[in-house]
């Protein structure tokens, strides 16, 4: 079956800042579902400004992949969206945050911590390397490819110990950044990826690209088992 994606972007940039809007004349989230949709997704897009941020009950229950840029808006998400994006992870929906997405109430509430990190504006070069090669997210990726512009992000990076680490960043003022991390929680694998900073065309790049197609199937849901919780009958006799 289809994979069904929403990508959500608060959209702020792209209103605010004409080379923002010029980079990305669809919005960041326009670009990524352009690609998701040749790739062959069944993608759908929503905004900070549709009603309930386009994120409703019935949306979400239909998207199998969430991907989320936010940045200067974090803050402007209702908790009441932010609840509804952690309990439909927990019930196996994919979640991608991208960059600044580390920031955002549902990211921060799955992970438990601050995400807190170092930053600087500048435009340095980054080098995307992959430190977890069998990972298919890193499928038919070079061993390491280089963002010519971005901001820096560096580590320590506030977040639990990751299950995998897939990407490791190294930036020409020196510091390094775990730039792709997989996590479970519940049924649903989130993949918080680095790259995508608003000032640069990063999310035209190929390899950023195929990075988050590959995320895509990855963080898709499978079946699973069925369980029930709470208060149980023994299923063997324990009496006498
Ligand atoms: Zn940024």
């Amino acid at each position: 079956m289809t994979i069904r994606v929403t990508v959500w972007n608060e959209n702020v940039h792209e209103q605010e800042e004409p080379a923002v809007a010029e980079r990305y004349p669809n919005g960041i989230h326009g670009t990524i579902a352009d690609h998701l949709e040749a790739a062959g997704y069944d993608v759908y897009t929503a905004t900070l400004d549709d009603p309930d941020h386009g994120l409703d009950d019935e949306t979400l229950a239909d998207t199998d992949v969430l991907v989320w840029w936010s940045h200067c808006a974090n803050d402007s998400v209702r908790d009441i969206v932010a609840n509804r994006v952690v309990d439909r992870v927990h019930e196996g929906m994919g979640f991608i945050p991208l960059h600044s997405g580390k920031n955002s109430k549902p990211f921060k509430r799955l992970m438990g911590t601050t995400c807190n990190i170092k930053y600087r504006h500048g435009g340095e070069r980054e080098r995307v390397w992959v430190v977890d090669p069998g990972h298919p997210i890193a499928d038919g990726l070079d061993e390491q490819f280089v963002i010519p512009a971005t901001e820096t992000y560096g580590e320590p990076y506030d977040v639990p110990e990751p299950d995998r680490t897939v990407f490791v960043s190294w930036f020409e003022g020196g510091e390094v950044f775990r730039s792709g991390l997989c996590y479970r929680r519940g049924r649903g694998r989130i993949f918080a990826f680095r790259p995508g900073h608003e000032e640069y065309p990063i999310f035209h790049q190929a390899a950023v690209q195929r990075v988050i197609e590959n995320a895509v199937e990855w963080a898709s849901p499978t079946e699973g088992a069925s369980i029930g919780w709470g208060e149980t009958d023994p299923l063997e006799s324990t009496g006498e």
